[in-house]
């Protein structure tokens, strides 16, 4: 399997000390990847900006933040024994980390950084968060903001991932910023972690139409584990919405007679997401393999899902270079 998304480097940057990767209380550690059967997990360099700066860490720039998940991100999977994945054919030899980032403010719109991520293994390069940056704007349910397309330095990082075989991800984005990276991308672009709006009407996830032209540049979405990105039924506390498998194989199905089979994929969000979730950790993905199975999808499209998709995505960067 390869899962385009996970908080976990975050998550154990923000325990101080407290947690690492080997073992731990999250739903990502060492044991669980092994045990789940993962070839390729991509661990995010989220940068988080604004408000939302955990206390002890105020007052560092977005680009220090990252210089330290990155440290963190080292350490960790040098003390786990899981290796970076340098090249698609890594995973061929078993668990590897795959380096993507999310929020392109952390760059604070200097775009020769992209080439230092590019140094450190980065493959996916996250435009923004939920906040707007020097690159673009966020998705939102205001449609003046999410009508908005990138910004001048937006399109100038597009084209120089291009350039360096670093994959754009679109999730986070705002609509009119999806346009312009079907614009300016060179080959495929992603959206790591989105599921489909016409399924649960949330901004954070893909219009139809998006979904066709992700499938049409050779994309991918990856399926995103998140309660409030599944269903829409509100809950009054975070740690009560559900994630069910039930919704996740409406979001596969509908993504599937949509798109195509080539276009889905997983990206978990696992540790960037709470609520009571039925697959807490990678181990327990078979249970969605065989719902999506009992539901009438194949064999041969469930493995393009799990893995053949996004290391197709994968090796399609790095041969552009
Ligand atoms: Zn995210």
């Amino acid at each position: 399997m390869i899962d385009l998304h996970s908080d976990t480097i975050y998550a154990l940057w923000k325990s101080g000390d407290e947690k690492n990767l080997i073992s731990n209380d999250l739903s990502i550690d060492r044991e669980k990847l092994l045990n789940g059967g993962v070839r390729g997990q991509c661990f995010a360099l989220f940068t988080v900006m604004h408000d939302l700066v955990p206390p002890g860490h105020i007052g560092k720039s977005p680009w220090e933040i990252l210089l330290e998940l990155h440290e963190r991100f080292v350490r960790e999977t040098e003390a786990a024994g899981i290796p970076l994945m340098r090249s698609v054919s890594d995973l061929h030899k078993g668990l590897h980390a795959i380096l993507t980032t999310e929020e392109g403010g952390a760059i604070e719109g200097d775009i020769s950084r992209l080439s230092i991520l590019k140094e450190w293994g980065v493959r996916i390069f996250g435009l923004t968060w939920n906040w707007e940056n020097e690159l673009g704007y966020p998705n939102s349910n205001d449609p003046d903001i999410t009508g908005k397309g990138l910004k001048e330095k937006g399109i100038e990082a597009v084209e120089e991932c291009g350039r360096l075989g670093i994959i754009v991800d679109v999730s986070h984005l705002s609509d009119g910023g999806f346009m312009d990276v079907a614009r300016y991308a060179k080959g495929p672009f992603i959206a790591t972690h989105s599921n489909a709006r016409a399924v649960t009407g949330v901004s954070r996830n893909l219009t139809d139409e998006e979904l066709r032209i992700l499938s049409d540049h050779g994309g991918v979405a990856g399926l995103n584990l998140c309660p409030a990105f599944l269903h829409d039924e509100g809950a009054e506390r975070e740690e009560d919405a559900e994630s069910r498998i039930e919704d996740m194989v409406r979001h596969v199905i509908h993504i599937y007679r949509m798109a195509g089979e080539d276009v889905l994929a997983i990206g978990t969000d696992f540790d960037g997401i709470g609520g009571k979730l039925e697959i807490p950790s990678p181990d327990r993905l078979y249970l969605l393999h065989d719902a999506l199975h009992k539901s009438g999808i194949s064999l041969s499209i469930l493995d393009k899902m799990w893995y053949s998709n996004a290391e197709r995505v994968l090796a399609e960067a790095e041969e552009a270079v």
